[in-house]
């Protein structure tokens, strides 16, 4: 396995490998860019069937969070760690501490929030031995799950490509498919969207879940890989990464792509599929910030909602931006993000080196 040749390597300040027999741990840290400030990111844990791929994502992620934190103008830069999950019966806590003292290692440069797979209270174990972690359930400044913010982002978001590209300010007999609608993003943005009078398609391996929000909102369930095909006007990713892919795409109907997941796209030049469909794509990282601007509010102290609220309008307006850029220019939306966030990377690690 290579690291420096690795094809998502991109010049990262550190990669740690962090292992503890005793509790099993086999954690990767990815610290992208402390341009910024410290690198700040979520823990994923996931079950790996390799170091290889455990590798591939903490490198793209922490990547991406240093784009999506300097695109939301935020005082840190981009990381992310990812833990393989141990196969069979594991001590979580004892699993978390470990994390914790990894991340004590680094000394504040990565500070470490909940992903996928991971919790606030896990958080709580990483707590004991770092004082490098947000996203606390408790605590003076603890701003708690991520996930409600994040929807509201995804919303906000979402109704600026909605404007543009169905000419409506209003939701009402908008279709929207979201494809991991019972996670916890998925459900608060569900709700957003049914409160707004838009029409849900939805899927998730959740089934149970699935039905609350066919009970709730009046959801049409379909199944998992019929979610791609569905005659909607925003197909709204919000499980896992790379399903904007050469299978998926050309089965994709809805004029807007539009939702939470981290690195929908498999590859960078799918941006220039898209845009070749005529689809407005909401480039991923501009849009999800919203949980990470809420995890910042607790890493500046004193948490303020209004703060947080006047960075989901900022949101909106960088989005509207590149939406813009992307129009005039003729050129993929996620080519423009990328260009902004490495230009605007590249001035703080100038201005940090002067
Ligand atoms: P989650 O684990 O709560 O939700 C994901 C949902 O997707 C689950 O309900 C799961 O059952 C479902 N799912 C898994 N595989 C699926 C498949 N093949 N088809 C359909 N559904 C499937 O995670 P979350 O916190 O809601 O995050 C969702 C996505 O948004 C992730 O990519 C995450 O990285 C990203 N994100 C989350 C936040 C946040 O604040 N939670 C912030 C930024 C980005």
């Amino acid at each position: 396995m290579s690291v420096f040749e690795h094809p998502s390597f991109d010049n990262h300040e550190k990669v740690l490998f962090a292992t503890d027999e005793q509790t099993g741990l086999k954690a990767i840290i990815g610290v992208h860019s402390t341009a910024s400030g410290p690198a700040c990111g979520g823990c994923r844990m996931w079950t790996y069937p390799s170091s290889t791929e455990a590798l591939n994502d903490a490198l793209r992620l922490s990547q991406g969070m240093s784009y999506k934190n300097i695109m939301a103008d935020l005082p840190i830069g981009g990381g992310k760690s990812v833990i393989m999950k141990p196969a069979g019966d594991f001590d979580r806590v004892a699993l978390f501490e470990a994390f914790g003292r990894a991340v004590e290692s680094l000394n504040g440069e990565y500070i470490s929030a909940e992903d996928v797979g991971v919790s606030p209270a896990d958080m709580m174990a990483v707590r004991r031995f770092t004082t490098h972690v947000v996203g606390l359930p408790e605590g003076k400044d603890a701003s708690g799950d991520p996930s409600p913010v994040t929807a509201e982002g995804v919303f906000r978001g979402m109704k600026v490509c909605i404007e543009r590209a169905l000419g409506k300010t209003d939701l009402s007999g908008v279709t929207v498919a979201i494809q991991g609608a019972a996670g916890h993003v998925g459900s608060y943005l569900s709700g957003h969207l049914a409160r707004a009078g838009a029409k849900l398609i939805i899927t998730d391996i959740n089934v149970d879940g699935l039905e609350r929000l066919k009970a709730e909102y009046g959801a049409t369930i379909v199944g998992l890989d019929e979610i791609y095909d569905q005659d909607a006007d925003v197909f709204a990713p919000c499980a896992l990464g790379s399903i904007i892919n050469p299978d998926t795409i050309g089965r994709i109907k809805a004029k807007i792509i539009a939702g939470a997941a981290n690195n929908q796209l498999a590859t960078r030049d799918m941006g220039a599929e898209i845009m070749k469909r005529g689809i407005v794509y909401a480039p991923d990282y501009v849009l999800n910030a919203g949980g990470i601007i809420n995890v910042m509010g607790e890493i500046a102290g004193d948490f303020d909602p209004a703060w947080v609220q006047g960075k989901l309008t900022g949101l909106e307006q960088t989005l509207g931006e590149i939406l813009d850029q992307s129009d005039k220019e003729g050129r993929p939306s996620n080519v423009i993000a990328d260009e902004i966030a490495r230009q605007r990377i590249e001035e703080k690690r100038v201005a940090k080196l002067a």
